[in-house]
């Protein structure tokens, strides 16, 4: 790979889907945007074709070469074939499509393609809140709750691709059942559907809530952006929604920082925003499951999430895919 050719980065979304041409430093130079579903349902892949061929036509018009791509998708794959899962709701099209095979044979390029939050994890590793460290973690609650694992310089891919899906692992092992089948997960408590949820499940005994009024009487009204600023206001099922997200971020903090101690944990996502006037309460929180002394040495970080480090951390991914040594035998 010559030292000044681009990357491309695609982050698929359930209803956006963005292509940028990196630089190796992590800048955008090129980027566009587009709906994943602008042709309808189940044309997504013409689409992400689409999107590439023009940002990459972009690119090389502007005199740039273009080394690679990286694709990050919102479910687990398995990125030694480069196949995507059987299990990705918003874009079930792509289900079991050897994705990096069919770009990587269209754009005459190397192409990976990974789970988005392992991207990000990479983005924030080379370019962002983990640049130098050896181990990250990053937890990106949204919608759902993805999270990635980087351990002295190798991200975690785990043997089925599941490797750093913490959203899915138990804060109460008692807990509700989860929509991914398990009970008790971190996600039912600190994912904007938790949050929502939650906070639905609390007011249905409550025709007098404020916080029912403030979605105009339809539970179904109420967002996790609502239930985050209602708490601030002081709303009382509010803030005991929002205490508990905090509390099982605290404890899903003790885990990592406890089980895998890395150096920096970033906490990103759709929620990251709402979590920021909150960082004192999760730390708090983190400190009565973590090793005091482990946890000091932690630097954890909230950085709100966006396209474009979605689309940094998809370029992340063709970098840390072509220039990694191979593991040694034996
Ligand atoms: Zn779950």
């Amino acid at each position: 790979m010559t030292r000044d050719a681009l990357l491309l980065g695609v982050d698929v979304g359930g209803t956006t889907t963005a292509a940028g041409a990196v630089t190796r430093e992590g800048e955008v130079l090129v980027e566009q945007r587009v709906l994943t579903h602008r042709d309808g349902e189940g044309h997504a892949l013409t689409t992400i074709i689409e999107l590439l061929a023009s940002v990459l036509g972009h690119a090389e018009r502007s005199g740039h070469a273009v080394a690679a791509i990286g694709v990050g998708v919102p479910g687990p794959v398995d990125a030694t074939l480069g196949r995507v899962g059987e299990h990705v709701p918003h874009v079930p099209e792509l289900a079991g499509h050897p994705l990096a095979a069919e770009l990587a044979e269209r754009f005459r390029r190397p192409a990976f393609v990974d789970n988005d939050v392992n991207a990000l994890a990479l983005g924030e590793w080379m370019f962002g809140a983990g640049r130098g460290a050896r181990s990250l973690v990053v937890l990106a609650p949204g919608t759902g709750f993805g999270a990635g694992i980087v351990l002295d310089g190798r991200l975690v891919r785990g043997a089925a691709g599941f490797g750093g899906e913490l959203g899915h692992t138990p804060v109460k092992f008692d807990g509700p059942p989860c929509w991914c089948g398990g009970r008790g997960c971190l996600a039912l408590y600190a994912s904007g559907r938790g949050v929502a949820e939650a906070a639905r499940a609390r007011v249905a005994g409550l025709p007098d809530a404020p916080l029912l009024a403030a979605a105009g009487g339809d539970p179904r009204a109420i967002t996790a952006p609502l239930v985050f600023r209602a708490a601030r206001e002081g709303d009382a099922v509010a803030s005991a929604v929002v205490d508990e997200a905090c509390r099982a971020l605290g404890a899903m903090l003790g885990t990592i920082v406890n089980g895998l101690n890395p150096e920096v944990i970033v906490l990103t996502g759709g929620v990251a925003e709402s979590l920021v006037p909150l960082e004192a309460q999760i730390l708090e929180r983190a400190a009565e499951y973590a090793f005091r002394a482990a946890l000091a040495q932690t630097r954890v970080t909230i950085v709100p999430g966006d396209k474009r480090t979605s689309m940094r951390g998809a370029a992340a991914l063709a970098i840390y895919e072509t220039e990694r040594p191979l593991p040694s035998a034996g």
